[in-house]
């Protein structure tokens, strides 16, 4: 008989926006969920179970592991932030329910599979690499010894089997939507920069970017696009403007939904014959004939990874896009009237106090419509791991305070953890507090009721959150 699996994004922390989706898992500045999307597709491929997202449902660890009492087999899907009390879950699991199986899955485990085990003695296995089958044949009783990509212990020693192979039939994968519309509320998810409410969803794994600190195509995806086919896309998203008409806005989450310009643009045309509204994450070196087919058939708006403002960071980091090109991009997007949303990362290897004021002074002149300022993060399984490591760059193991907010866990000759710590919050300044971006937030606000609450609700967050982060969490 299969087991039922519970799958479970855990309570790590209060507000963690860390299910698989959030590239730096840790609580935002505002109230931020990504959707539990790589979960979610596991549990649709496996009958009876059911999907809890703890962060957005509020539930504490005792709500969480009393919603075990009726499964076989509990699924925990761990960050390296969030590792420590995702253990603490799993021992409270199985010391309620000792029949039950735990195993956890995520590219933490993946990369630390032998740490994994040993720091948590309520583990019946942990996966590696992508878990979608390696669940389902648990799921389905395969015994362990024969089930490809997990890592066990036996007599006290550790085993790991075979690695499993990538997924190539990515259309063989059933749709996430039925799981969202059975497990989750989705007016409970938001993101800043996206209409509410939203959905996002992968339409591929894997990124042809080589960037050293990223964490997903270095650990589990890979570095090859691996794709489902336009039309599935399109039928369901067809599905999914039935399912959901309430959604204003549909989000394609992949690593880098542009990777492969033709399939975009095809893409692009269905979408726009349904006549829904979409966004989607790129690179900045998409040209402006794609951008302006994607323009036309409903994208709204673009995020895009910028890092710095400095061209030899961009380099050190293998980000493979120059400044130049990022200046390009958003001119571009401008032009055709999508909305940008930016993405930063200070303390990336070359930071000093002059490149930071450079990457302020350029997202300035770059002026996207909104930004987001991240720590950069070393986590273990990338490059920029090892480099931190090589180089005694690295400080502390922690990237994430007591209560789940962004820490510095390195530092540079010139460069203070403190310095990155503190800088993150003068960069938000220096560039919100400038007449152009407020006179655009308020615009949005005037346009609706709605927008205008919810953007008093986020300035509210977005200050308490700075001062928290100031006095209660500042870098040690
Ligand atoms: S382009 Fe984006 S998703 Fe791809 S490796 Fe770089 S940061 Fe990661």
């Amino acid at each position: 008989m299969e087991k039922r699996a519970l799958f479970v994004n855990p309570p790590s922390y209060e507000g963690f926006d860390g299910g698989a989706g959030s590239r730096y898992q840790a609580k935002r500045e505002v109230l931020s969920f990504w959707y539990p999307t790589w979960l979610a597709q596991t549990s649709a491929l496996c009958k009876g179970s059911r999907l809890i997202d703890t962060p957005p449902q509020e539930m504490s660890p005792d709500d969480t592991v009393r919603a075990g009492k009726d499964f076989d087999l509990v699924v925990i899907y761990t960050s390296t932030p969030g590792y420590k009390n995702d253990a603490r879950l799993a021992e409270h699991f199985k010391a309620v329910y000792p029949e039950i199986m735990v195993g956890m899955v995520g590219p933490h485990c993946t990369v630390l599979p032998e740490e994994s085990l040993l720091q948590c003695k309520a583990l019946d296995f942990v996966t590696r690499g992508e878990f979608d089958y390696t669940i389902l044949d648990i799921v389905r009783g395969k015994p362990l010894s024969e089930v490809e990509g997990i890592s066990y212990l036996k007599n006290g020693k550790v085993i790991h089997n075979r690695d499993r192979s990538l997924i190539e039939d990515m259309d063989a994968l059933p749709s996430v939507l039925d799981v969202y519309k059975r497990d989750l509320s989705i007016e409970k998810y938001f993101i800043g920069y996206l209409l509410h409410p939203y959905i996002s969803v992968y339409t591929g794994r894997g990124c042809p970017g080589q960037c050293t600190f990223c964490l997903w195509p270095q650990t589990i995806a890979g570095h090859r696009y691996r794709t489902r086919s336009v039309k599935n896309v399109i039928d369901e998203m067809a599905r999914a403007k039935e399912m959901f008409p309430e959604v204003k806005e549909f989000f394609f989450d992949d690593d880098t939904f542009t990777a492969n310009l033709k399939r975009v643009e095809e893409i692009s045309k269905g979408l726009g014959a349904l006549g829904i509204t979409w966004s989607c994450s790129s690179r900045a070196n998409v040209p402006e004939k794609t951008l302006a087919v994607m323009r036309k058939n409903g994208l709204r708006c673009i995020m895009v990874g910028i890092e710095s403002g400095d061209d030899t960071i961009l380099k050190n980091v293998k980000k493979g896009i120059t400044t130049a090109q990022a200046m390009k991009f958003i001119k571009t997007c401008r032009k055709l009237g999508i909305v940008t949303h930016a993405t930063f990362c200070l303390g990336l290897p070359g930071e000093t106090k002059e490149t930071i004021h450079k990457t302020i002074e350029f997202a300035k002149r770059l002026d996207p419509d909104t930004l987001q300022v991240s720590i950069a993060s070393p986590y273990p399984g990338t490059e920029f791991y090892r480099e931190a490591k090589e180089k005694g760059w690295l400080k502390k193991d922690s990237l994430v305070s007591e209560s789940g907010i962004q820490q510095v866990a390195i530092e540079y000759d010139d460069l203070s953890g403190e310095e990155i710590f503190n800088a993150v919050e003068v960069f938000y300044n220096k560039f919100y507090l400038r007449p152009r971006p407020i006179l655009r937030i308020v615009k949005t606000m005037i346009k609706d009721k709605e927008t205008c609450k919810r953007r008093l609700r986020e300035a509210k967050e977005f200050f308490s959150f700075m001062y928290k982060r100031k006095t209660n969490d500042r870098c040690a």
